[in-house]
């Protein structure tokens, strides 16, 4: 343990030193805050997985060109230790990956010692900035969590339903609300509805109901599950990643087009992993990847003026265990400050870069 520890600390002074030098280097030149800004979540989306993927794709697909995430010129590794486990659990590391701090495994944006953190979803949209936040799991897991909830345990859904719907953020989706009050006298959507959500069941009802103002948009009820489906089981009313964030980006630019931040999460990729589908895994890292063609597409149009960091929270491990490892996270950027994502880091650096680009103090 000592060993562990001293490693840790020697892990997190190199981190700090690199990241103060590239702070400031970037200082230096100076650069304008992005307008748009897509943080993409790979769950349990590990080096192996994105490897996997990129070989399924270049000798069954035969494609000639990798993934596009493996495209992006800024490439780096981050630690993903929790505070209290070499391991990690999503909602520590979700919690890291949104707020900058380490907390312990089940423990969703609080400290150690149950204080706040901060998520930086919540300090953009305090600058003006439309946020959303979408998942292929439930809106109400660890990932997504960590942008607007605060409590001791994950599993708690009806505190981080309640925190859902105080958060006041432009756009919910993923496949099924589980956090109804305990008593039973109020389930999780009308708990949104009452908070000026507009719930939308599946892709069928999209088209309906589209230009509401503020939006949680679920999986068809027909798929009973609380993800939405594999690609793998081509559930045909299902929604899919690359659907949701061409949702996601098609309302931001309604009602929030001068300024938004955009979270996606492959949550299912972990699913698949923890289920030893690996062969699952590796289509929904795929169409992670095509999901996040959407938020390319997008930069595409506005260069100087969007940032997107892909990254995975842990590696899971679905060829043998089926379980979490300790293995470096990806970490993939392009757009503007993207080159401070270069190199090794620890992925608390991860959102204090955000913070950094976006010119929000950090937290
Ligand atoms: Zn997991």
């Amino acid at each position: 343990m000592r060993h562990l520890c001293l490693t840790r600390h020697l892990m997190n002074r190199i981190a700090l030193t690199a990241l103060t030098f590239v702070l400031i280097t970037l200082n230096t030149y100076g650069i304008k805050a992005p307008k748009y800004i897509f943080y993409f979540i790979g769950d349990g989306m590990g080096l192996k997985p994105v490897q996997m993927a990129q070989a399924y794709n270049h000798t069954v697909l035969a494609n000639s060109e990798p993934l596009l995430m493996l495209q992006f010129p800024a490439i780096g590794y981050a630690t993903t230790f929790s505070a209290n486990q070499p391991i990690t659990d999503s909602a520590a590391a979700g919690t890291a990956l949104a707020t900058g701090h380490k907390t312990n495994n089940g423990m969703l944006g609080m400290a150690p010692d149950s204080t706040h953190l901060t998520s930086i979803a919540v300090q953009l949209k305090q600058r003006g900035y439309g946020i959303a936040i979408a998942t292929s799991v439930a809106p109400d897991d660890a990932t997504p969590g960590a942008f607007y909830a605060h409590v001791p345990h994950r599993s708690q859904f009806y505190p981080i339903t309640q925190h859902m719907a105080q958060s006041g953020y432009e756009f919910f989706a993923g496949g099924r609300l589980r956090g109804g009050s305990p008593t039973g006298k109020q389930d999780a959507r009308s708990l949104l509805c009452e908070s000026g959500y507009t719930i939308i069941d599946g892709p069928t009802e999209w088209e309906q109901k589209k230009t509401a103002e503020k939006i949680v948009l679920l999986n068809d009820p027909r798929h009973d599950n609380d993800d939405i489906a594999f690609v793998v089981d081509s559930v045909p009313y299902s929604l899919t990643l690359p659907f949701i964030t061409r949702a996601c980006i098609e309302h931001m630019q309604r009602v929030t087009p001068h300024k938004f931040f955009v979270m996606i999460e492959g949550g299912t990729i972990d699913h698949a992993m923890h289920n030893k589908r690996p062969e699952a895994g590796i289509q929904e890292v795929i169409s992670f990847d095509h999901a996040l063609r959407y938020a390319y597409d997008f930069y595409l149009k506005h260069k100087d003026e969007t940032l997107i960091v892909v990254t995975a929270d842990h590696n899971t491990d679905g060829w043998h265990t089926g379980k979490h490892s300790a293995e470096f996270a990806p970490v993939m950027a392009i757009g503007v400050g993207s080159e401070l994502f270069q190199g090794f880091q620890d992925n608390t650096d991860i959102p204090r870069k955000i913070r950094y680009i976006a010119k929000i103090e950090d937290k």
